[in-house]
């Protein structure tokens, strides 16, 4: 992500779909890669585990190992408190979203 445009910026946006797909199941790095490369972001592994690290610090997801075969895997999902944040960050964004829309009155109006 070094190389991407705005990066600090969308670094908020990154969390909350890390968020958003960890409160719906497990996943992997590797997966989460991918997947944010589906929705244009370009992430290496050196900028996404750190990411990851932080919000498990944060009390945001919980990790655990998983054998595969001969080696392991750390699997990713939210806990109780990551989901609550990820509730509150989907109403935010609604909210966000309906602005930039233009679909409510501006301020003063
Ligand atoms: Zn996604």
């Amino acid at each position: 992500m070094a190389k991407m445009k705005h990066q600090e910026l969308l670094k908020g946006l990154i969390r909350l779909h890390i968020l958003h797909h960890a409160s719906q199941e497990e996943f992997y790095g590797q997966w989460m890669i991918h997947e944010l490369a589906r929705h244009g972001y370009t992430l290496s592994p050196g900028t996404l585990y750190p990411m990851l690290h932080a919000l498990e610090r944060s009390g945001y997801l919980k990790s655990k190992r998983k054998r595969l075969g001969r080696t392991f895997r750390r699997l990713y999902r939210a806990t109780a408190l990551g989901r609550e944040a990820n509730r509150v960050a989907k109403i935010q964004v609604r909210e966000l979203i309906g602005e930039l829309h233009g679909s409510r009155r501006s301020a003063g109006a």
